[in-house]
């Protein structure tokens, strides 16, 4: 067979039918199982900490097993299956993506990077290639911070990065700690704490494009250079004065949600003139409450709950645009007496370059499939920060995706899922050299 040929040799295994059959079947079992498992729809639903998400990771340990990798969990709850390398001294390839989702989320937005994770050991095992490296893949835990108001919790406690005050942030559906949610489902908060950082090594994550870029330029795949940082207010209010909506003459209001559309466009104006300049900048307010009991259609509003989330691949951007926030803030408080923003609690993440030297050794395998995935930007963040920012070598490829992402309507073609791994099984039977 083919089990000892030179690397241009089994590069040419990344483009044979039957390897693509391999990966794109093994894609689409995987999907199904973990996608069996969910809270009820509509889309998928498997909560950070739940029973749901180790559920799912209990069907990649099968999976893995019956591949004949080791299997381990950290303190965390991380999942981790360790195919060995020709090398073990060369830093391990660490390959994975998350499977909790956000709440009524779509069918790919981690599921995809998992699954092609297991796809790429499985076809190298299948057609006989030892990685020049220890390949490990890694289900990181709670990777959406909607449940917890912390962001890349599984990969920072893997990385003997996560805080004790990380540990008592409450999940948004149920009241309770990370602590007492990650105990429920077999980890050690303690442990997490004493867990001391890795040495450094690589990590990649294939994940669906949370943009519509790639479906706009009929690409199957692109390669990620950076990953935004973000800059939130979570809990942020506004206070005005509640008052009668025939009684109260104009001049006499505080209305919370004309305040707040002060606020949305002035940010939206700032937002366009630093784009103008050439700045990288999103501006989103996700959440806006003016629906609690207290509200009606015959009042003005006296109470608005907000959040602002600034995303930029410059931390210098992030800090000019919350300036800007907060003067905006203080002009609008002095021009409609009555009315008082508190912003609350500021989180933060960083921005994070991607490895030039990864994305190299991705392109030429790419190449040996004749493809030239362009170079882009993830608005998203996800764990590949995280493992850039502890000074790993990291790397992202995203996948063309359809209808949006975090919705029910995520869309990704299997094939497209399946080229960008047989791109990566190209690099590594090919050496994975840079
Ligand atoms: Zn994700």
């Amino acid at each position: 067979m083919i089990a000892r040929s030179d690397p241009p040799t089994r590069t040419r295994i990344a483009a044979e039918p039957e390897t693509a059959r391999l990966v794109a079947d093994t894609i689409t079992r995987l999907l199904d199982r973990i996608n069996a498992i969910s809270a009820g729809g509509p889309g998928w639903t498997r909560p950070s900490y739940s029973a749901l998400e180790s559920q799912a990771h209990r069907v990649i340990e099968e999976e893995a097993l019956a591949l004949g990798l080791t299997v381990s969990r950290d303190a965390a709850g991380n999942f981790l299956a360790r195919m060995d390398g020709q090398d073990p001294s060369r830093p391990p390839l660490f390959i994975g993506s998350h499977l909790d989702t956000v709440s009524q989320g779509g069918a790919y937005d981690g599921q995809a990077g998992v699954a092609a994770a297991l796809a790429l050991i499985a076809a190298l095992s299948a057609r006989r290639i030892t990685p020049p490296m220890d390949l490990v893949l890694i289900i990181t835990r709670a990777e959406e911070s909607v449940w917890f108001p912390v962001s890349y919790i599984g990969s920072r406690a893997h990385l003997g990065r996560l805080l004790s005050e990380d540990l008592t942030a409450l999940r948004s559906d149920t009241g309770r700690s990370l602590s007492d949610h990650m105990r429920d489902e077999g980890g050690d908060p303690a442990a997490v704490l004493a867990m001391a950082p890795p040495p450094p090594a690589q990590f990649l994550e294939f994940h669906i494009e949370q943009g519509p870029v790639l479906a706009a330029a009929g690409e199957a795949y692109g390669l990620v250079t950076a990953v935004r940082g973000g800059l939130r207010y979570r809990q942020a209010r506004i206070t005005g004065q509640w008052a009668h909506s025939g009684g109260a003459p104009r001049g006499a209001r505080a209305d919370a949600v004309v305040a707040f559309c002060d606020l949305v466009m002035a940010m939206d104006r700032i937002w366009a003139e630093l784009l103008a300049q050439g700045d990288d900048l999103t501006v989103t307010f996700g959440r806006v409450d003016a629906a609690t009991p207290a509200h009606a259609m015959a009042k003005v509003a006296g109470d608005l709950g907000f959040c602002v989330d600034l995303r930029s691949e410059n931390v210098e951007v992030l800090d000019r645009a919350d300036t800007l926030l907060k003067s905006e803030l203080a002009r609008i408080e002095a021009e409609r007496p009555g009315i008082a923003f508190a912003l609350g609690t500021q989180s933060r993440s960083a921005p994070a370059r991607m490895s030039g030297d990864v994305l190299a050794r991705i392109e030429r395998g790419a190449a040996a499939l004749a493809d030239q995935p362009r170079r882009m930007l993830s608005g998203g963040g996800h764990d590949a920060a995280a493992f850039a920012s502890a000074g790993w070598d990291s790397a992202m490829i995203f996948i063309r995706n359809e209808n949006g992402s975090h919705c029910p309507e995520e869309h990704m073609e299997i094939a497209d899922l399946t080229r960008a791994t047989l791109a990566v099984l190209a690099a590594i039977a090919g050496g994975w050299d840079a």
